[in-house]
């Protein structure tokens, strides 16, 4: 057994530690809070500085790493910019390997080449006003009329929807009676006749807008299914393959997340002075400082565990359940204890504390809510 990052992927974290020294610095994230303003150069930044590409093979413009290389992005991103690493997730981890597992030679060359030198981005819409962990019961339709399918539904919480140029879209194409056999998933162009975009007003992210999207007779032609043509109801199949890669990220994005909250704590703990003595002193803040380094020991070896079993082409959908479900749930609780050892001050706007317990709860849901991971976990007891 091994427990050390080999000397690459410590180079890679370290790649990722200077990106975010140098673009995302601590009140990067916090000016974006207040402004909600999508910063329009960060992603061509990242590609600028070999982020992108590292898990995907050299033909598209990648260097062959593995899902380790993409965690280790991941942790680095979230541990400073909430933005940063949604917009990594969304384009490389969701757009980018579902492009590459599931697309079609063509649809391979066209986009993976241009995403990975930061030159598009796609958004991603599967959930619907009435339909989200329950994904088989959308409703969003595409019809064949000629030889082109028209579109018509409405998405909601396409993550970065208006800042992309094609929008990953889920449709249901055959007969709802099988579900397994009824969806198909569209690459849209996101400056498509018919499709009209507004953000949600959220709890925290607003600088990477989550949508609705409505599709009134939106047409696409057979080429942009997501496969090519012989994939037309075939989109269930094509979303299970994606989903350890979004999960497996969530959780690491979690750990970063956490990490941070943990360093803050410590520095202002040693540094907050009440009763005479700095409140590191007393055995309180040091037993939740304590659980908070414990809990973080943990979600690290439960997502390095998981990526390291994906990368060695092992099952491991249970444990990626397992390190999602448990650092999307730990990140919670530890930006709480963060907001407690922060006293009055954690409430304050002009502390990040408020910020991170905001941004700790979109892991609750993304990538399936804790109780959706649960069901599956159950299911291989
Ligand atoms: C900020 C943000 C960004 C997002 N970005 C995207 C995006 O880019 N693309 C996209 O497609 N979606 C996106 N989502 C949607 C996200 O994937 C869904 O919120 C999530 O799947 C849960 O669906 P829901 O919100 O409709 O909750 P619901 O499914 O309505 O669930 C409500 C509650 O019921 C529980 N529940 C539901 N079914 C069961 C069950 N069978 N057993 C036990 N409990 C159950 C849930 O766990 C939850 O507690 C985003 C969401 C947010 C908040």
């Amino acid at each position: 057994m091994f427990f050390e990052l080999s000397a690459e992927q410590q180079a890679l974290r370290q790649k990722a530690i200077d990106f975010c020294a140098r673009e995302c610095p601590p009140d990067f994230e916090t000016s974006l809070d207040q402004s909600g303003v999508f910063p329009g150069d960060l992603y061509r930044k990242m590609a600028d500085y070999g982020l992108l590409g590292i898990s995907f093979p050299a033909e598209y413009g990648g260097t062959s790493g593995d899902i380790m290389d993409i965690v280790l992005i991941a942790e680095q991103l979230a541990g400073n910019s909430f933005t940063a690493v949604y917009m990594y997730l969304v384009n490389v981890v969701f757009a980018g390997s579902i492009i590459l597992n599931c697309g079609s030679d063509s649809q391979k060359k066209e986009f993976l080449p241009k995403l990975l030198k930061g030159e598009l981005q796609f958004s991603f819409a599967l959930t619907e006003p009435e339909a989200g962990s329950d994904a088989r019961s959308i409703k969003t339709s595409a019809k064949l009329q000629g030889d082109r399918f028209l579109i018509n539904g409405t998405k909601y919480w396409t993550s970065g929807a208006t800042v992309s140029d094609y929008i990953i879209t889920v449709t249901i194409t055959g007969p709802q009676t099988d579900s397994s056999k009824a969806m198909s998933i569209f690459i849209v162009p996101a400056g498509s006749q018919g499709l009209s975009i507004t953000p949600i007003p959220k709890l925290a992210g607003n600088a990477y807008p989550s949508c609705e999207v409505k599709y009134r007779d939106v047409s696409v032609g057979q080429e942009h299914i997501l496969g090519g043509p012989e994939w037309l109801n075939n989109g269930l199949l094509q979303l299970f393959r994606t989903a350890e890669y979004e999960r497996i990220c969530v959780a690491a994005s979690c750990l970063g997340g956490a990490d941070t909250i943990l360093r803050e704590c410590t520095a202002f703990a040693k540094n907050r002075q009440q009763f005479g003595k700095p409140i590191i002193k007393f055995q309180a803040i040091q037993h939740a400082l304590a659980d908070m380094a414990t809990q973080i020991e943990a979600m690290r070896w439960m997502t390095y565990h998981a990526a390291w079993m994906k990368s060695a082409g092992k099952d491991c959908f249970k444990e990626i359940c397992m390190a999602k479900l448990f650092c999307s749930e730990t990140l919670n609780d530890i930006a709480r204890k963060g907001m407690q050892i922060f006293g009055g001050r954690g409430y304050s706007m002009e502390y990040r504390m408020q910020r991170y317990l905001r941004e700790s709860y979109l892991s609750l849901y993304a990538g399936g809510t804790s109780e959706i991971q649960k069901n599956v976990i159950a299911r291989f007891l």
